[in-house]
């Protein structure tokens, strides 16, 4: 294959992982990947499958760094982590906070469709039981509420939770987070607002945020995450996008690397997933996640190997990604 002027070459690609989720989450019940391998280590790369090939170049160069560049000094040993308790009863949230690993922040989903508002207040009470009164509970809403229905949950979800550390992207329009910012006493937090919009710095400009959520495959990196950062200049907090614990230490190695971490971050999302890639995935102890990048073996990968159409799909979408990124293959 000839090169051209200035493209670089891919990593090895070494596997492709295909692991069932425990429990159904953002609507998929199956996350796969592909794990690359270069000079500075292992890098996965494992955008949704409904991410076209411009929006997956960014995963890309997630898993190139890591392969290739390795992450910048870290600051801190431990990454405090939250819980993250799904759409589910108070039996089960109480359940879920119970078997944490030692979580003290639990982010509740809610905005659940076909779920009552009752149901999120019981959930958050359940959270509140469960956690004790020192606890902290963040929710998520995923940019499901329009301006006036989070106008009139978020008070009472408030109350329920006993006190919410901040409200994750309730409405999905900048300016309806901007406008909920200014008539509520809960702080608003940007994701989907950062990672999926041509403009980041939009949220800081409208005073629509008070937190922001990093991911770093969505965002294109540690790196890329660190200027943003900078550019940003608010609260950070890092979150997976369901990665296996490859693209879990890229977090962690963001997550290490901040000049400042005032909050737990949700990078304790293996547990979701029903294997790992390696053998001692990045898991909380007493409620944080040690600084380290667990390495995959010739086992632990053949444990968790796709099928050869799941890989053939992988290979195809990979090479999309190279080219929107400009390495060859
Ligand atoms: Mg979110």
């Amino acid at each position: 294959m000839s090169l051209s002027a200035g493209a670089s070459l891919l990593p090895d690609v070494r596997a492709t992982y295909s692991l069932p989720m425990r429990t159904r989450f953002r609507g998929i019940t199956v996350r796969d990947g592909v794990l690359l391998r270069g000079d500075a280590g292992w890098g996965e790369v494992s955008p949704f499958w409904d991410y076209g090939p411009a929006e997956s170049a960014a995963w890309l160069r997630c898993g190139i760094e890591a392969a290739e560049e390795g992450w910048p000094e870290p600051v801190r040993a431990h990454i405090p982590v939250n819980v993250t308790v799904p759409a589910v009863g108070p039996e089960t949230a109480r359940r879920v906070v119970a078997e944490s690993g030692g979580c003290t922040t639990a982010k509740v989903k809610v905005a659940e469709r076909g779920q009552s508002p009752a149901e999120e207040q019981e959930r958050l009470e359940a959270v509140r039981d469960a956690l004790g009164p020192g606890g902290r509970i963040r929710i998520d809403a995923n940019a499901a509420w329009d301006l006036d229905t989070a106008l009139d949950r978020l008070p009472l979800l408030d109350r329920a939770a006993g006190g919410l550390e901040y409200a994750e992207q309730p409405c999905a329009a900048v300016e309806d987070l901007a406008a909920l910012r200014r008539r509520t006493e809960v702080p608003i937090a940007a994701d989907e607002s950062i990672r999926r919009a041509a403009d980041p710095l939009a949220v800081r400009r409208a005073g629509a945020a008070d937190v922001v959520v990093l991911k770093v495959q969505p965002l294109g990196g540690v790196r890329a995450c660190l200027r943003l950062a900078e550019e940003v200049a608010l609260p950070v907090v890092v979150s997976s996008a369901l990665e296996s614990s490859v693209g879990i230490a890229a977090g962690i190695a963001l997550a290490a690397a901040l000049p400042e971490l005032p909050y737990a971050c949700g990078l304790a999302t293996v547990h979701l997933l029903e294997g790992d890639t390696v053998p001692e995935p990045l898991l909380p102890v007493d409620g944080a996640i040690p600084v380290r990048r667990p390495e995959p073996t010739a086992e632990s990968l053949a444990a968790v190997r796709a099928d050869d159409d799941v890989a053939s799909r992988w290979r195809a979408r990979l090479a999309e990604m190279a080219a929107h990124v400009g390495v060859a293959r």
